[in-house]
């Protein structure tokens, strides 16, 4: 059995974070942008804070639906790129599909007490664990 994610170091995340930023031609934000496992997040699989080039993973989930790693840091990633402000407009997607990911959000999915900003499968993935709770 393969090892959960939220068991990643910080240097393997830390190396999967500058390889997708190579990618975007951003890699001279790479020591400046970190993700962490954060077990304070709940029904949000991910979160970011563009202004700290922070990304928060939510180690419950991830370990529980290993496959939405990627996708979820993927997804955080371009909002640290394209900023607080780009929210999931032109610039966010623009980032998403430069690195192979469906800009998709799903906003036309059942979202009641869902995380807006996942997709599909990850919010199917999160409807177990539901719960109000803000997200951005
Ligand atoms: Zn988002």
């Amino acid at each position: 059995m393969k090892r959960p994610p939220s068991t990643l170091t910080q240097p393997a995340l830390r190396l999967i974070v500058r390889c997708y930023l190579r990618r975007l031609g951003e890699e001279h934000r790479a020591d400046r942008v970190r993700a962490v496992f954060n077990s304070r997040l709940r029904t949000a699989i991910g979160r970011s804070d563009p202004g700290r080039g922070r990304i928060y993973l939510n180690p419950r989930l991830l370990d529980r639906y290993p496959q939405e790693l990627i996708p979820t840091l993927v997804h955080e990633l371009c909002h640290v790129v394209a900023g607080l402000r780009a929210g999931h407009g032109p610039r966010w997607k623009g980032l998403m599909r430069r690195l192979g990911f469906p800009p998709d959000v799903y906003h036309d999915l059942d979202v009641d007490g869902l995380d807006l900003r996942r997709g599909r499968r990850a919010a199917r993935a999160a409807r177990p664990h539901r719960r109000p709770a803000a997200r951005r």
